[in-house]
C-alpha cells in the first residue's frame, strides 16, 4: 500500500511548505501574483507555464464577449436580500426576503452554495474580467450580509443551514454534501478577496477555516475517511489555496484532513478505479491534488492529477470533450457502448476537467491539454447558455433530445453554479507566459496587456466560423521575446505569416510554434489553421461515431423540440424534464465504421459552418453542436459494421 501522507500532519514541515516550486500555474490565484510561486519562494524561478492575470486580459467583440455579457446581466438580476435570506435565518438574523427556490430553497440541504458561493466567485471573475464594477459592488453587499451572519454565530462557521447537517456526516446519517456547500461559499469569499481585493472576505474565509479545524478534532482518522465518502467538493483546493494567500501552514494541514486515500491511491498507481463513482464528486479533488503539488512541490500528487486526467479524457470522454452517464463512469474505461442517454455529461464535470486541463499544460507545456481546452470550451461550454442566461445541467448524447435549461430563479443547480463561473472567465485561458515569453492557448477575439513588460498583443477573429486568427504586437520599443501559438492537432497545413512572409517551418499539429524575434509596434502573426472534416468513434464501439470539423463536434437536425414549456425551462430543482421519452435510433451515417467522413457529409459553406450529411436516402443538416438551439439533435451516427453477415 502506497504512503498516506495525508493522516499526518507532521508530514508537511515547515520547511518543505516554504520549498515550493514558483511560477506554477493555475488558476487565477497564480494569475494575480498571490499563489504559491509570489509568496512561498520567491527568486525560485521554474519553467512553469502560467496565465496572465484576468485584469490583464479583455474580450473583443464576438461570441465569447456576447455570452460573457448575458451571464453578467443574469448574475445582476439576483438581489443580495434574496440570496442571504436563509444564512439570516440560520444565524438567528430576521429576513423579510423572498427566497429563491430549487437548491436554494429554506429546506434544501445545498442552499447556500449558490447564494453565497458560485454568485461571490461569479461576480469576482465578471468583474476582474471586464473590468465593470457593478458586480463587484453586489458581490462586496453579499460579503457584508454574511459576515455579519459569521460574527453572529460566533464560531466561524458560516452556511445557510444549521450545523445539524454536519452532525448528520458525523453521526452516519444520510445527509446531502454539507461540505460541497461549505467549499463553493469558502471558494466565492476567496475569489473576491483574490481578484477584487475585499480583504473582509478573506477574514470570513480564514474563520470558515478555523471551524473546519475544530469540527475535526477528537474525529478518528477512520471515522474521518468515512465522512469524506460523503461529496466534499474542492476542500482540499480551496484550503491550500487559502495556506498560499495567507502563507499560513496551518490551512495546508486542514486542507490534508480531506486527503482520501481510497481515490488517491490506486490513481498513484495508475490504475483506473473509477467504474462506479461519480463523477463531479472526484475531479475536484484532483484539482486539489494539483493545487498541493503547485504549492507543496509533493510530486505525488502531480502524478495523481495527471493520470486521472489524461485516464478520463482517453478512456472515459465523448466527443464533445465530456464524460458520464447519470453522473457517474457507469462503464468500464474504454468502453462507452450502450452510454448514450438523455444525462451524459453533467456541465459541472466540463468546468472542472477544464480547470484540471489548464493546472497540468502549466506544468508541461503540452499542447494536448489546450487541445482538450478547446474541445470542451467550443462544444460542452458555449451553447449550455441561453439568451437570459439560464445553464444547461446535463448534455443529452442519445438522440432526438435537446437543450433544457434551469429557471432563472427556481432551481439554482450546482451547474447553475458552475455555468456562471463558466462564462465570466473566457479570458482566463487564452494568454499564458512562460518567463518572457507569450503562450498563444486560445483563438478569441480579445486584447493581452502585459504592462509589466510594455507589451500589447491583439488578437482578432472569427474563429471558428474563420480558420485561423491574428495576432497585432503594440510596443511603444522594439522588444526581443519569444510568441508561442498553437498548432492544433486537429489542423493539417497550416501556415503562418509573420508581417505576411510565410514561415518556412511550421510546428506539427499538436504543438506550439515557436517565433522569436525583435517585435515592434504594429507586427503581425497570420495564423492559418484549416479545418478538416473527420469521425471519431465511441470508445469501445466502433460502428458509432461522432462528426467533426476542426474542434468542432457537428449536430445533426433532428426536428424542432419543445417550446419555452416544463420540457425547455425546467421549472424547479429537478435536472431532467418530466415525462421524457425514449431516445429515438441514432442516424445511420451512409458509410462503412471505417470510412471517410468527406464521403457523406458535404459542406454546404464552410464558412457558415453549415453542412449535409446523406443518412438512408434522406439528406440531414449538420451544424456545429454550440450553434444548436431549439432543435433536436443527434450527436452520434450508426456506421455501418465492416462485419456484414454473409
Ligand atoms: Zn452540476
Amino acid at each position: 500500500m502506497l504512503e498516506d501522507w495525508g493522516h499526518s500532519k507532521m508530514k508537511h514541515s515547515r520547511r518543505d511548505f516554504l520549498k515550493v516550486s514558483a511560477g506554477v500555474a493555475g488558476l487565477h490565484l497564480m494569475a494575480q501574483g498571490i499563489g504559491s510561486a509570489a509568496v512561498f519562494a520567491a527568486g525560485d524561478e521554474t519553467d512553469e507555464i502560467v496565465p496572465f492575470p484576468l485584469s490583464a486580459v479583455r474580450l473583443a467583440r464576438g461570441i465569447f464577449a456576447e455570452q460573457a455579457e448575458i451571464n453578467a446581466r443574469y448574475l445582476d438580476s439576483l438581489t443580495a436580500d434574496r440570496l442571504l435570506h436563509s444564512f439570516r435565518l440560520t444565524a438567528g438574523m430576521s429576513s423579510s426576503a423572498t427566497p429563491y427556490r430549487g437548491w436554494e430553497d429554506p429546506t434544501c440541504e445545498l442552499r447556500g452554495h449558490f447564494n453565497g458561493g458560485h454568485f461571490l466567485s461569479g461576480c469576482a471573475l465578471a468583474s476582474a474580467t471586464s473590468g465593470n464594477d457593478v458586480l463587484k459592488s453586489k458581490g462586496d453587499v453579499v460579503v457584508g450580509g454574511l459576515a455579519q451572519c459569521q460574527q453572529k454565530n460566533g464560531n466561524g462557521y458560516l452556511s445557510a443551514f444549521p450545523t445539524a447537517l454536519f452532525e448528520h456526516l458525523v453521526q452516519g446519517k444520510p445527509v446531502w454534501a454539507p461540505f460541497y456547500t461549505y467549499h463553493k461559499i469558502m471558494a466565492g469569499l476567496l475569489d473576491m478577496y483574490v481578484l477584487t481585493g475585499n480583504t473582509d472576505a478573506l477574514k470570513v474565509a480564514e474563520g470558515m477555516a478555523h471551524w473546519v479545524d475544530g469540527y475535526f478534532e477528537g474525529i478518528s482518522d477512520e471515522q474521518r475517511q468515512r465522512m469524506l465518502r460523503t461529496e466534499y467538493g474542492g476542500m482540499n483546493e480551496v484550503l491550500v489555496n487559502l495556506a498560499a494567500v495567507t502563507k499560513k501552514q496551518e490551512y495546508l494541514d486542514t486542507a490534508s484532513l480531506f486527503e482520501q486515500p481510497s481515490i488517491l491511491d490506486p490513481l498513484a498507481a495508475r490504475r483506473d478505479e473509477l467504474t462506479g463513482l461519480h463523477a463531479n464528486t472526484n475531479v475536484p479533488k484532483m484539482i486539489g491534488a494539483a493545487r498541493t503539488y503547485e504549492v507543496t512541490g509533493d510530486r505525488r500528487h502531480r502524478a495523481i492529477a495527471e493520470y486521472f486526467l489524461e485516464e478520463v479524457l482517453t478512456a472515459r470522454s465523448y466527443a464533445i470533450g465530456n464524460t458520464s452517464l447519470d453522473e457517474h463512469w457507469t462503464t468500464a474505461a474504454d468502453d462507452l457502448k450502450g452510454s448514450l442517454g438523455y444525462t451524459n455529461a453533467e456541465c459541472c464535470v466540463a468546468y472542472n476537467l477544464m480547470k484540471l486541463e489548464r493546472h497540468v499544460f502549466g506544468w508541461s507545456g503540452n499542447a494536448r491539454w489546450m487541445d482538450a481546452y478547446e474541445r470542451a470550451l467550443f462544444n460542452c461550454r458555449l451553447g449550455t447558455q441561453n439568451a437570459q442566461g439560464l445553464k444547461q445541467y446535463f448534455f443529452p448524447l442519445a438522440t432526438g433530445y435537446w437543450r433544457a435549461y434551469n429557471s432563472a430563479e427556481d432551481s439554482f443547480w450546482c451547474c447553475t453554479g458552475t455555468g456562471a463561473e463558466e462564462f465570466a472567465k473566457f479570458t482566463d485561458t487564452i494568454y499564458f507566459r512562460r518567463g518572457g515569453d507569450v503562450y498563444v492557448n486560445q483563438f478569441i477575439a480579445s486584447t493581452l496587456d502585459w504592462k509589466d513588460e510594455g507589451l500589447k498583443i491583439g488578437q482578432s477573429t472569427d474563429f471558428p466560423r474563420e480558420q485561423g486568427t491574428t495576432l497585432k504586437v503594440i510596443s511603444a520599443k522594439p522588444q526581443l521575446r519569444t510568441i508561442h501559438v498553437r498548432i492544433p492537432r486537429w489542423t493539417t497545413g497550416a501556415e503562418i505569416k509573420v508581417n505576411g512572409r510565410t514561415l518556412e517551418a511550421v510546428a506539427d499539429p499538436g504543438s506550439y510554434v515557436a517565433i522569436r524575434q525583435m517585435w515592434k509596434d504594429g507586427d503581425t502573426i497570420s495564423v492559418s489553421l484549416p479545418m478538416e472534416l473527420r469521425l471519431e468513434p465511441l470508445a469501445g464501439d466502433e460502428t458509432v461515431a461522432a462528426a467533426l470539423y476542426g474542434p468542432l463536434v457537428l449536430a445533426a437536425e433532428m426536428g424542432t423540440g419543445p417550446a419555452d414549456g416544463p420540457s425547455r425551462v425546467i421549472p424547479d430543482g429537478s435536472t431532467v424534464p418530466k415525462g421524457l421519452a425514449k431516445p429515438d435510433l441514432l442516424p445511420k451515417g451512409a458509410a462503412e465504421a471505417a470510412g471517410e467522413a468527406k464521403q457523406w457529409i458535404q459542406a454546404e459553406s464552410g464558412g457558415e459552418l453549415q453542412f449535409k450529411a446523406a443518412s438512408e436516402g434522406a439528406q440531414l443538416n449538420l451544424m456545429p453542436m454550440y450553434q444548436v438551439r431549439d432543435q433536436k439533435y443527434s450527436v452520434y451516427w450508426q456506421m455501418r459494421s465492416e462485419k456484414k453477415q454473409a
